[in-house]
């Protein structure tokens, strides 16, 4: 579990905004993993997500507020959470101003729609060669069909692990793009969902507000989160 904290993003989230610019300009291939404790759970137990959080080629960024106190836990300092969704909404800022082409994978059909009007209207220069909603079988061609496109962002929205391991099998076959697994925000940058109110967002209690609105997620928070810190504790031993 340690080597997974050590590999991860430790400057600010300005910083890493900064070079996610200087990446996306230099149409350098980069692929993100906004991970959370659930995702290091993953990492213990799943041997290709293990391999990817652990690649050299991969940035892996605090999302959850979880690693970043388990950071500290650890003596590792990580400033920050750097949340996927401000990431997807600071790609498709930096991408309207540079006029970039972008796809959209993963969520509902009607998500994606949602998400397409907005972009147009709020990030009209940045040119969205296609999109694919997450609920098709044959993920693997969509893929293909983006390898085919060369798009300069590519968001892979179908919730951790699935998303991690689709960008990672494929990753080889391109020669650029910023590829980052965001999860549900889709649902929240479309409008269909609301994001927590501000409140929660500043003291990093996000996690809290989604599992209020969607009691469904209690036994996945403890399965990951509960154990998880029993995990770090006996690491810190
Ligand atoms: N999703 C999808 N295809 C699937 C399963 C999920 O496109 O087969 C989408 C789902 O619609 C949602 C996202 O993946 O937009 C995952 O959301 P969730 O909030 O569960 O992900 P998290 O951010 O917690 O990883």
């Amino acid at each position: 579990m340690k080597n997974f904290f050590d590999k991860l993003y430790k400057g600010t989230k300005k910083d890493f905004f900064v070079e996610l610019q200087r990446r996306l300009d230099g149409g350098e291939k980069t692929f993100i993993v906004t991970a959370n404790p659930e995702a290091f759970m993953y990492g213990e137990k799943d041997n290709i997500v293990r391999k990817l959080l652990l690649d050299k080629s991969t940035t892996v960024v605090a999302d959850g507020i979880g690693l970043v106190k388990a950071a500290k836990m650890l003596d590792i300092d990580i400033p920050e959470r750097i949340p996927g969704i401000d990431i997807a909404q600071q790609l498709l800022q930096f991408g309207n101003d540079t006029k970039k082409t972008i796809f959209l994978f993963g969520a509902k059909q009607e998500v994606l729609d949602a998400l397409k009007q907005k972009i147009g209207k709020e990030y009209p220069d940045i040119n969205i060669l296609g999109m694919c909603n997450g609920y098709v079988e044959d993920k693997n061609k969509v893929f293909e069909t983006i390898e085919e496109l060369e798009p300069d962002i590519i968001l892979v929205a179908l919730g951790m692990p699935v998303q991690e391991k689709l960008i990672y099998e494929s990753l080889d076959k391109f020669n650029k793009g910023i590829f980052v697994g965001v999860g549900g925000s889709f649902d929240v940058l479309s409008g269909t969902k609301k994001r927590a109110p501000e409140f929660f967002i500043k003291h990093n209690l996000e996690w809290l507000y989604r599992i209020a609105k969607e009691p469904s997620r209690i036994r996945r928070f403890y399965d990951n989160n509960i154990k998880f810190l029993f995990k770090i504790n006996k690491e810190k031993k």
